[in-house]
């Protein structure tokens, strides 16, 4: 029996989990359930597999959530705040971390529960391309086991080699990664329409139904440019030895191209409990409830090179990770502030990428040693981003 804490249990990928989870209660026991603002969804989950503890990540939301759960008649402890996040990733009776918060404010406990040695499913991607080196030195100072959650790393980590060597591609016959992506609901649309768009239209994914942030980024491909910064990290590999691929159809997940001209994909239907269910049960294969996926109906496989004018976020990463770690803490901390701008309705869609590109641009290099250094400088950038938010026209320079 795994006992699980699930960091953002109340969010899309804390619901897939829960759904693999519900499908083998014989392997599974839910140890901590965390969530910010939903806290109705929280206690039903909770009454349903009656975990310790209960986190709620704001501590102003300890009176309400004690009171919901007293009406509900839910015995799990109650804590609140980002300790109590902490407290049950790394708490010595839990397995299986799964770190499904979105964005840095999943920082610490994912931090937490790689260095308390945890097997980490990692589906908080900004997490890791804050912090980069520091987090994969903590996995190593834990000895944690880390599986990707994000279904292209996940396909990754499942067409390489067993023993892969990491940073080493090369001593494997592995000539290219292939990062493929959908290109998001924008993929045709022309660009001089894209300043309009609204946060419902940029939130509509094709292929895959996520939370709003994800989905904003999925459509600028930021998400797609988090992605190539973490796989570098993942799998220890330079910027040139990844490529973009935009496939529409999302069942390719991504490649690996091998030296001998053979590619190795993984493919499925578009549906994040695969990736979770292979890490949760990793080495074996447990049943997902995904519908395996019919070729008879599979008329179109397309594939094409990103338009990085459409995409000028997924250039700024790429630009990010070969400038280093106060490149990819910083785009990352500016984003997050784009993103949410935009859903706010004070940031046009086409504003997203430019607020990034102002604030990189206004950054000189600096060295981040610590996760003290990478908080600090995650907060200071995100000062920057607001100010550009509300004073669009200043220069940023000298701030
Ligand atoms: P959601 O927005 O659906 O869920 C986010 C979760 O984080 C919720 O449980 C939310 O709580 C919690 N949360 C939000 N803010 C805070 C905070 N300040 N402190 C503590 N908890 C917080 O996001 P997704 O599930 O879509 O994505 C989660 C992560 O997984 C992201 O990093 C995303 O990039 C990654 N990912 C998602 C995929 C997907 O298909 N959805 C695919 C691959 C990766 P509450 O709901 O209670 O407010």
């Amino acid at each position: 029996m795994q006992r699980l804490t699930l960091l953002g249990s109340t969010g899309s990928i804390g619901e897939s989990t829960l759904d693999v989870v519900r499908l083998h209660p014989q392997r599974y026991n839910v140890f901590a359930l965390t969530a910010h603002t939903r806290l109705d969804k929280l206690m039903e989950q909770a009454r349903e597999f009656s975990p310790q503890y209960l986190v709620v990540a704001d501590e102003a939301d300890y009176t309400r959530a004690t009171q919901l759960a007293e009406a509900k008649g839910i015995n799990s402890e109650i804590i609140a705040g980002s300790q109590a996040l902490e407290f049950v990733s790394a708490h010595e009776d839990v397995d299986t971390v799964m770190a499904a918060i979105v964005g840095a404010a999943g920082l610490l406990p994912t931090m937490a529960a790689a260095r308390a040695g945890k097997k980490l499913l990692l589906a908080n991607k900004e997490a890791l391309v804050m912090s980069g080196q520091l987090f994969m030195d903590a996995l190593e100072s834990g000895q944690a086991q880390l599986l990707p959650i994000d279904s292209e790393h996940n396909a990754i980590f499942q067409c390489l080699p067993q023993d892969y060597v990491y940073g080493a591609p090369e001593r494997k016959g592995i000539a290219k990664i292939l990062l493929t992506g959908s290109g998001g609901p924008f993929l045709h649309t022309p660009c001089h329409e894209l300043a309009t768009v609204t946060p419902a239209q940029a939130c509509a994914h094709p292929n895959w139904s996520m939370g709003r942030k994800i989905s904003v980024d999925s459509a600028t491909m930021m998400n797609k440019g988090l992605e190539f910064i973490e796989a570098c990290w993942l799998f220890g590999l330079r910027a040139e030895q990844i490529e973009v691929v935009i496939h529409p159809q999302s069942v390719i997940h991504s490649m690996v191209q091998y030296t001998d001209g053979s590619v190795l994909a993984q493919l499925g239907n578009p549906d994040m409990r695969t990736p979770i269910a292979h890490a949760l049960a990793f080495p074996e294969r447990i049943a997902s409830g995904v519908a395996p996926l019919d070729f008879s109906t599979m008329t179109d496989f397309t594939f094409q090179a990103p338009e990085f004018d459409r995409y000028p976020n997924l250039a700024l990463a790429i630009e990010a990770c070969q400038a280093g770690q106060y490149a990819t803490t910083a785009l990352n901390a500016a984003n997050e502030i784009a993103v949410e701008a935009f859903l706010q309705g004070r940031l046009s869609f086409t504003g997203i990428a430019d607020l990034n590109r102002k604030v990189l641009d206004a950054l000189d290099s600096c060295e981040l040693n610590s996760i003290d250094d990478i908080i600090g400088w995650d907060n200071e950038v995100r000062v920057l981003a607001r100010q550009a938010v509300t004073q669009p026209s200043q220069s940023m320079l000298g701030t």
